[in-house]
């Protein structure tokens, strides 16, 4: 049998599909309809034909809800729901404990969701989708790559966790919508994109390393997406319509990957982990924000295997070391071990550093690979508005940046390599010299 290939096929055409997979898993995409087109905005009505009518809860932003919001709370009217609208404040923060609260109140006879907004509308909508168990369609006002994903990034005080939710029934992605997203915005989303070249070497590693699940077929439509973005970035720089078209189908079927795997292996990497434990007084955005960590990530992978593993450190305190997490991101401590998987183990420490010491060679050359791509990517990102990476230049606050890093691990259960540098006590020191 030969291996699946996703790269062939066409974004609008992965809606509702199922693949049996040499990987041993069936991926399977539960978004039933995916539109992308000018003007994909006037197919809402038979997105939602098949949904009994009833109550629909309406989704939006303040700042952009005026122009294209009203006239989608005024569709939907129009189709005969009854409507109620929940507008967020401009760069509101979704939190876990207001929309739990929100999804325990809402009215039983809520049919449906329609979401019109950029990341944050998008990932409140799918955790209430979740919650409650309906449907929901997605209009983004934005490029974007989280649209079609099935995680949802929320606060619980300053500690931002992705939590599982739902699928979109439907996705709407009107190029004449997001043709209005600033160049500030593109760049953050080109740059989320481009840096889950760092997800990709965390999911190679902990497959030699940790004996993780892997699949290339996925990995191969994750650099499509990359290849994408970047190929584009000539013409994204120039302003050009076709390129940004591109660039936003690359994002949205970037976003597929975590339907396709059930889980977000190659599209959070630890430089988005990074990036959500950077200080907000660093002004950049989110994807600016991975772009920068993901640049710092893959050097120190690529210091680090440049040096063999004779000189074996013990695991520093994991007590200590949660405790420490806890007040930084002002969280309980429990929250932090809930996050967290230390290798307790020293044996099975050990056999992990063994193993990474007889992949290094190839990881070197692996690395080589994924830092002239992430440098080609930033050339372009630079490039994209006035002051894209200009902090760069002696403007980042390197110690914030470093102590974000160290903490990355402690975010996720996946072992990446700097797992292993934190339980070699490598990162430690790391914060302590920048
Ligand atoms: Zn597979």
């Amino acid at each position: 049998m030969g291996s699946l290939d996703l790269t062939s096929i066409k974004t609008s055409d992965f809606g509702s599909k199922r693949f049996e997979c040499n990987c041993g898993r069936t991926h399977r995409v539960d978004t039933q309809r995916i539109m992308i087109g000018k003007n994909a905005i006037v197919m809402l009505g038979e997105a939602m034909s098949v949904i009994p009518a009833g109550r629909a809860l309406f989704f939006s932003c303040e700042d952009i809800y005026e122009h294209y919001g009203s006239r989608i709370a005024g569709e939907i009217i129009n189709l005969g729901y009854s409507l109620i609208k929940h507008v967020f404040p401009p760069n509101f923060r979704p939190e876990l404990e207001q929309l739990d609260k929100m999804a325990k109140e809402l009215p039983e006879d809520i049919r449906l969701v329609v979401a019109y907004g950029s990341r944050s509308v998008c990932d409140a909508a799918k955790y209430i989708a979740r919650r409650r168990e309906i449907r929901l369609i997605m209009i983004p006002s934005t490029p974007g790559g989280s649209y079609l994903s099935t995680t949802s990034h929320l606060y619980s005080g300053n500690l931002c966790k992705g939590y599982k939710s739902a699928a979109p029934y439907a996705l709407l992605c009107d190029l004449n919508v997001i043709r209005q997203a600033s160049k500030e915005v593109l760049a953050s989303a080109f740059g989320e994109l481009c840096s889950r070249l760092v997800a990709l070497v965390d999911w190679y590693f902990s497959k030699c390393i940790a004996d993780g699940h892997h699949c290339s077929s996925i990995e191969e439509l994750v650099m499509q997406c990359i290849n994408m973005a970047i190929n584009s970035g000539e013409g994204l720089i120039a302003d050009n319509e076709f390129s940004l078209y591109i660039t936003s189908e690359a994002l949205l079927r970037s976003s597929l990957c975590s339907q396709l795997l059930g889980y977000d292996r190659c599209s959070v990497g630890s430089s988005h982990l990074a990036a959500q434990l950077m200080s907000p007084k660093q002004k950049m955005r989110y994807g600016e924000r991975c772009i920068v960590a993901g640049r710092a990530i893959l050097n120190m992978y690529s210091l680090f295997f440049s040096s063999d593993f004779s000189d074996v450190f013990m695991p520093p305190d994991k007590d200590l070391r949660a405790r420490k997490a806890a007040q930084i991101l002002g969280a309980h401590p429990g929250r932090v071990y809930d996050n967290s998987s230390y290798v307790t183990d020293i044996g099975e420490y050990r056999s992990r550093l063994e193993r990474a010491q007889e992949y290094r060679k190839e990881f070197l050359k692996l690395l080589d690979f994924y830092i002239a791509k992430l440098n080609m990517a930033w050339v372009v990102f630079k490039r994209l508005y006035k002051d894209a990476g200009a902090w760069m230049d002696g403007a980042i606050d390197e110690r914030d940046l470093a102590s974000s890093i160290a903490l990355a691990p402690e975010l996720t259960e996946d072992y990446t390599p700097l797992s292993l540098m934190r339980d070699m006590g490598i990162l430690e020191r790391y914060v302590q010299r920048s």
